[in-house]
């Protein structure tokens, strides 16, 4: 704890004003802009004028795609992408002093203690900011109300991205889960079709294939079973709802229910947070 205080030490200032974002997106029924709130514009991309960059969260289900797009938005704004589960999955195969308490817990679908992740975040921390790193995008933690006090109490936020996705697309989008056991690429054979319905959209996700070179190398994640997914959601549900509660109430959050595929979601997302992706921009012009 004392560790994780010291690495993320208050500070005050922030970049811009973040007004209320407090209902939910929604791209069949497009909000008024007192519904959604106003972002105001960034200065620049990058680095901030007050010499601090973005300290954003992302929050969603687990398999929503949190990773893609926190991902995403790290590489536009210059700021390291910090994904609990690739700290947790780091340390599971360093077998360093909690790799077997760890695989217990994980193979479980249970949730790591606090204690385990603030650990295990202050050591990334620690290790980012001796190589000069500012800023973050966490995609993962806050998990609990208590991990969100802790972070709350130590660093400020700007804004928390909460991605949200029907539960029977996310179900199938965690069971379609690939990675390449050779060059590490994640891919999804999962081909979301679903009809609209009272009151939901009909969502079409096309899968996303792996290229000929990795096709006969791909690899299911242990953890990716029907079982161990819907523990994980129930758990979700139980320990981490409330979490999207603590930030509402801060008019920290911000909803976005993922309109389908990448791209979609991508130029969506981008539109809300009122950024543009120059690199887009160039190599759709080249
Ligand atoms: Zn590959």
């Amino acid at each position: 704890m004392a560790v994780l205080g010291r690495l993320l030490r208050p500070r005050t200032t922030t970049f811009y004003t973040i007004r209320t974002f407090c209902s939910s997106y929604s791209t069949s029924s497009p909000p008024s802009s007192s519904e959604i709130g106003v972002i105001e514009p960034l200065p620049a991309f990058g680095k901030i004028t007050d010499g601090r960059n973005v300290q954003w969260v992302f929050l969603g289900c687990p398999g929503v795609g949190k990773g893609t797009y926190a991902s995403r938005l790290s590489k536009l704004l210059c700021v390291p992408h910090i994904a609990t589960g690739d700290l947790v999955r780091d340390e599971l195969s360093s077998e360093g002093p909690l790799s077997s308490q760890l695989a217990e817990i994980v193979n479980q679908g249970k949730l790591v203690s606090d204690e385990i992740i603030i650990n295990l975040l202050s050591q990334r921390l620690e290790a980012g900011e001796a190589k000069g790193e500012s800023g973050f995008i966490l995609d993962g933690f806050p998990r609990t109300i208590r991990q969100a006090e802790i972070l709350e109490g130590v660093t400020n936020i700007d804004l928390v991205i909460n991605l949200k996705l029907r539960e029977e697309a996310l179900l199938a989008k965690c069971l379609g889960r690939r990675t390449c056991s050779q060059c590490g690429g994640n891919y999804n054979v999962a081909c979301i079709d679903i009809k609209a319905d009272d009151g939901n959209p009909a969502m079409y996700m096309p899968p996303l294939l792996p290229p000929a070179n990795c096709a006969s190398k791909l690899i299911t994640r242990s953890d990716d079973t029907e079982e161990v997914v819907k523990e994980r959601l129930r758990v979700y549900n139980e320990k981490s709802r409330p979490v999207e509660e603590f930030y509402r109430r801060r008019g920290k959050l911000l909803e976005f229910d993922l309109p389908g595929g990448i791209p979609e979601s991508w130029t969506k997302l981008l539109q809300l947070l009122n950024l543009d992706d120059h690199e887009d921009t160039r190599s759709a012009a080249a």
